[in-house]
């Protein structure tokens, strides 16, 4: 498939603001920049679709405990857990020779780590766009400049609702939607890229929470990055949350009127779009287990006792993963969703090892 034919028109706004950001990186940052290019070249060839971003969880531990957490599943048994500076190192290394451009950190809660400095040192802001995945509960205007100063370029802050009550009901937090916005805020006047993440369900998707959450970023002038609902952490096996094909074609048309609003499945200028798990993205959690994406809880190896290239080239083998999909595989009905996914639901433990997820193994 080429991109002209692809499901998604970018909007203008948005190509103005990647563009812009695209500019920027390729003064500042010239071997992200590089690695950008190449990617962007691969994607015009389906065949040779290139890594992009890794999500990377250096620990578990968080400030709140949100209703739709979906990494709590793991905290009892990797809850404090870090891997070394060493083999996260090794780990940035392999992850730079694939040609990943972005390194996300995510959580938990990234904030609450007390060697994030020596953390974001290792992975190397010069060769990495180093993006930060939080609540916001944190992130002060101080906060905001020392991310800016250590080489973070990105702050992603979770917001559940655009009316107060409702996050700080979903969060068990009072005044964490007000410390979110600030820290939006507070990462823009810093210098940083901030952008509002959030997931939609079935039936938060006409709220009018949701849409005052995009009028929001409106006025704020940030991405709304929508993550639609998965049936993995505390929501495992729970399937009424999750949205239908009328529910995504809203999400798309959606887009006339909020441009800046972002799916992983969306195309961005000169890429294609389609669910970037394993083709594009890797997400590797404290015990060093590489799984597809963040709400796909299969293992399909571990970075700490083999090679990184050939764990993604392991995924690659499962069709379902290595070819292109217009949905999201772990939220959207799919021939990935009903052969793999559903085994997550009953296993005894997660992740699920990639023998027992997969026919072909
Ligand atoms: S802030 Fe994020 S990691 Fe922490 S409990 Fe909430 S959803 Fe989970
Ligand atoms: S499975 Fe969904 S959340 Fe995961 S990478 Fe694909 S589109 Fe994104």
């Amino acid at each position: 498939m080429k991109i002209e034919d692809s499901q998604n028109d970018v909007p203008d706004a948005l190509t103005r603001k990647i563009e812009d950001s695209r500019r920027r990186l390729r003064a500042e940052r010239p071997r992200v920049y590089e690695k950008l290019m190449q990617y962007l070249e691969a994607e015009q060839d389906p065949a040779r679709r290139g890594m992009s971003l890794i999500d990377f969880a250096y620990g578990f531990d968080c400030n709140f405990s949100c209703e739709h957490c979906c990494t709590d599943i793991f905290k009892a048994e990797f809850g404090h857990r870090r891997m070394s500076l060493e083999q996260v190192k090794r780990v940035a290394d392999e992850a730079d020779a694939l040609g990943v451009f972005v390194f996300s950190l995510i959580g938990g809660e990234p904030l609450v780590w007390t060697d994030l400095d020596d953390l974001v040192r290792t992975i190397d802001p010069s060769r990495f766009h180093v993006s930060v995945t939080t609540n916001g509960w944190l992130l002060t205007a101080e906060c905001a400049r020392h991310l800016a100063s250590i080489g973070i370029s990105k702050v992603n802050v979770s917001i559940d609702s655009g009316f107060p009550a409702e996050h700080d009901a979903f969060r068990g937090r009072n005044g964490s939607h007000a410390r979110a916005i600030a820290a939006v805020s507070h990462s823009l006047a810093a210098g940083l890229n901030a952008q509002i993440s959030t997931v939609v369900t079935h039936q938060n998707l006409h709220s009018e929470g949701f849409q005052r959450l995009l009028d929001l970023s409106k006025e704020l002038d940030v991405c709304l990055d929508v993550q639609v609902a998965t049936p993995v952490g505390k929501w495992l096996g729970k399937l009424d949350g999750l949205v239908d094909a009328a529910d995504a074609q809203h999400l798309r048309d959606l887009r006339a009127r909020y441009p800046l609003l972002r799916r992983d499945v969306f195309s961005t200028p000169g890429a294609l779009g389609g669910c970037p798990a394993v083709t594009g993205s890797l997400y590797i959690i404290p015990s060093g287990d590489v799984l597809p994406c963040l709400f796909i809880h299969i293992s399909l190896g571990n970075v700490l006792r083999e090679p990184l290239a050939e764990i993604r080239e392991r995924g690659l083998r499962v069709p379902e993963l290595r070819d292109y999909s217009s949905v999201c595989l772990a939220g959207e009905q799919c021939a990935f969703f009903s052969k793999c996914m559903t085994k997550t639901f009953s296993a005894a433990s997660l992740p699920l090892n990639y023998q027992d997820a997969f026919d072909r193994f």
